[in-house]
């Protein structure tokens, strides 16, 4: 008898193969019959032609917080993800010690886009090592499976303190890290995370610590990967950071490279493809690197009283550690303004903003007319410069005006080709973090509705291949991400017709009412991890510690 059959839908086997018409069989945890299925079931549904494919696997999420105090991980569930990986870039919460904990927190409230308030009422902290951060998530289980990054910037702050974000480590709190490293990867982490990325500051525009890591830092914590005989180095790079030493480190630890990430800039269209091309060529000399590129165009809401948009400019340095009146001074001076325009004018290998007025638009502002409109264009109509009119017009509304900036990823052309790059992997949602710039925890959906059904990108079996057993046989997770007997039962049920992700929401439910963004699952009919089905309360999903890579 099985617990669950579903009868008559399209399925998309994770592998690639073509689509077939079938059913397929649940027994406890596990897919026990993929094809024709014969016999009684406790449960059975008739899926009447929606396609049946494994669940998302978001290998790029930010939960590492929300998670202590949302196990449900909202909203990446209901949008078809039945696994995800946190601790991405080194942003991760464990190990802290309890005198370090505000500091960790401040690190991440800038790039989360979480408040300082939202992370101390939030976070539950019943740890101080990874391993016991893990046994904590294993207690608490949580909707979907989860696997758990050692991140660099945690294992700096706990060796380092403050001097985490200020200097160089010594060859004493190298080895240190190493071997805070070592017992996590032994307790089961997927592996080691970091970031060189100039765009990553915390609070008060200190950089994270991990940028402050030299070459031989990077290298001795890389090649515990090798000692560990597991796990991957996942990084999000900065411009200055080479491939060929990516490569370097590839080789020396023989473990997997994610190198992220990789977006499209119209003002440097060729970059994305330069550095794909890079990790291809790295692989046909042996390597397993991998670009993990986007499917979602990058567009960040923002005010100017938290402008990430800009805050990775080396002009914008002098205002990040400013509040208050020093803080509208300073964006009133005629030379800071003048130095952001000299360094937008001048090209950058990777930027964040590159001085795309007309896709900086206004979305709440007092100013009559002036909303759903560019600041490309109301500046022409106004006879001013772009950067002023926007300044000028935030600093007239205490800062409180909202501006969505479409940043990267915005040529689809471009965009398509890097989705079928064969060096590529799709990735980059950052659910659980930038809650109050963007929301591409429904980044699957989007490649399944725009990319396949709108755009006809790509096939709808290499767009389900791409969001499961890809993801999973990069970062090792075993016996998941393909419909196959003997494999656990993850699954989503989606109609081709239909599947995509809706607009984004403001929704006001994190910790003390505070505000992020979200998004609405379309075409979705049923999420089910380890045999069990989604139903907003359930928690069927594990804490994965055992990898393959
Ligand atoms: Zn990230």
């Amino acid at each position: 008898m099985f617990d669950l059959v579903i009868r008559g839908a399209l399925l998309l086997d994770g592998l690639g193969s073509a689509p077939a018409r079938g059913d397929l069989a649940v027994t406890g945890d596990r897919i026990a019959v993929v094809g024709k299925v014969e016999g009684a079931s406790k449960t059975t549904l008739d899926a009447g032609g929606l396609a049946l494919m494994p669940g998302i696997v978001d290998n790029h999420t930010h939960y590492d917080a929300q998670i202590t105090w949302d196990p449900g991980v909202a909203p990446s569930p209901e949008l078809g993800v039945t696994t995800a990986v946190i601790g991405n870039c080194g942003f991760t919460i464990a190990p802290c010690r309890s005198r370090d904990r505000e500091l960790v927190m401040r690190n991440l409230t800038q790039v989360e886009g979480m408040s300082l308030e939202v992370l101390r009422q939030g976070i539950r902290w019943d740890f101080e090592t990874v391993p016991e951060y893990l046994d904590m998530l294993e207690r608490q289980r949580a909707a979907v499976n989860v696997a758990v990054f050692a991140g660099h910037s945690a294992l700096r702050t706990y060796v380092m303190g403050e001097a985490a974000t200020r200097r160089v480590a010594t060859g004493d709190e190298i080895q240190q890290m190493k071997a805070l490293l070592l017992e996590a990867l032994r307790a089961g982490a997927i592996g080691f995370s970091t970031s060189t990325s100039p765009a990553h500051n915390g609070e008060g525009g200190l950089p994270m610590p991990s940028r402050l890591a030299d070459d031989d830092e990077l290298r001795t914590l890389v090649s515990s990967l090798k000692e560990a005989g597991h796990g991957l180095f996942m990084l999000t790079k900065g411009g200055h950071t080479r491939m060929s030493f990516l490569e370097e480190l590839a080789a020396e630890s023989t473990r997997p490279v994610v190198v992220a990430a990789l977006l499209h800039s119209s003002t440097n269209p060729e970059a994305v493809f330069h550095d794909l091309d890079a990790i291809a060529q790295a692989n046909a000399r042996g390597r397993r690197l991998v670009g993990a590129v986007s499917c979602c165009p990058l567009a960040m809401d923002f005010t100017l009283r938290s402008p990430y948009t800009f805050e990775g400019l080396e002009s914008w340095q002098p205002a990040l550690a400013l509040r208050g009146a020093a803080y509208e001074a300073k964006l009133r001076e005629k030379r800071f303004r003048d130095g952001v325009r000299e360094e937008l004018a001048r090209p950058a290998h990777f930027r964040l903003f590159n001085a795309q007025w007309d896709k900086v638009h206004v979305i709440e502002s007092g100013r009559r007319g002036a909303e759903q409109r560019s600041v490309g264009e109301l500046a022409r109509e106004a006879g001013a410069d772009p950067l002023d009119y926007m300044l000028d017009l935030a600093l007239e509304e205490n800062l409180r005006t909202v501006f969505s900036a479409l940043l990267l990823n915005s040529d689809e052309e471009a965009v398509g080709r890097m989705l079928r790059h064969p060096a590529s992997l799709v990735s980059l949602s950052d659910a659980g973090a930038h809650l109050t710039f963007f929301n591409d925890a429904g980044f699957g959906l989007h490649l399944l509705g725009h990319w396949v059904r709108e755009r006809g990108a790509l096939t709808l079996a290499d767009a389900a291949r791409r969001l499961t057993s890809q993801p999973a046989g990069v970062f090792g997770i075993r016996e998941r991400g393909a419909l196959r007997p003997g494999f656990y039962a993850d699954l989503l049920l989606f109609d081709p017709a239909s599947v995509n992700r809706g607009p984004k929401q403001r929704v006001f439910d994190l910790p003390g009412g505070h505000p992020r963004l979200t998004t609405a699952a379309v075409g979705v009919h049923g999420v089910w991890v380890n045999g069990v089905r989604l139903d907003g309360s359930a928690r069927p999903g594990r804490l994965l510690r055992e990898f393959s890579a």
